[in-house]
């Protein structure tokens, strides 16, 4: 028994892998082991002893899926919206996310905080992310990176916006 166990604990340290089998796995009670092979991607990493599965292929497929799951969250949407708008705006002068000065769930916070009565982010794009003070304000890149800063932003439905914008409401 103290043998089995030694050698679970060399699968766990990395650089000791141990090249074994899944029978021989499942017998120790561990819930990885390595083949010494690659995988059909050319991984040379542990498998999962409950499926044989790669645990790098398998981690990929999460990233994907957890990508893919961050593109239909429209507070992602928001962010990435916003985050391109800022790049345009900088146009390579200064980073647009240094600019912006927060990451995606900080934005999502921070809009959902001020969101004005009905505002969900189902409706986005019925509201939309809006400069408190104009960019067109700006008069040098300094202060155009400064009204880039997220604090700077609010939501505010489409049509108040267009109205602000100086836009002929309707
Ligand atoms: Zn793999």
């Amino acid at each position: 028994m103290i043998g089995h166990l030694a050698s679970s604990l060399e699968l766990i340290h990395p650089g000791t892998l141990r090249v074994l089998g899944r029978a021989e796995a499942t017998l120790l009670g561990l819930s990885r082991f390595y083949t010494g092979l690659p995988c059909k991607a050319g991984h040379f990493a542990e498998r999962f002893a409950s499926n044989g599965q790669c645990t790098r292929c398998n981690a990929a497929k999460a990233r994907s899926r957890e990508h893919l799951r961050g593109l239909r969250d429209p507070s992602h949407r928001m962010f990435r919206n916003t985050l391109r708008r800022t790049g345009m705006a900088l146009r390579g002068r200064a980073s647009p996310a240094k600019a912006l000065g927060c990451n995606h769930p900080e934005l999502r916070d921070y809009i959902a905080a001020r969101f004005r009565p009905g505002m969900t982010w189902e409706k986005y794009r019925q509201w939309e992310v809006d400069h408190v003070t104009p960019l067109s304000a700006a008069r040098t890149l300094g202060e155009l990176v400064e009204l880039c800063h997220h604090k700077n932003l609010q939501p505010l439905w489409r049509r108040e916006n267009l109205v602000k914008g100086g836009a002929k409401s309707s």
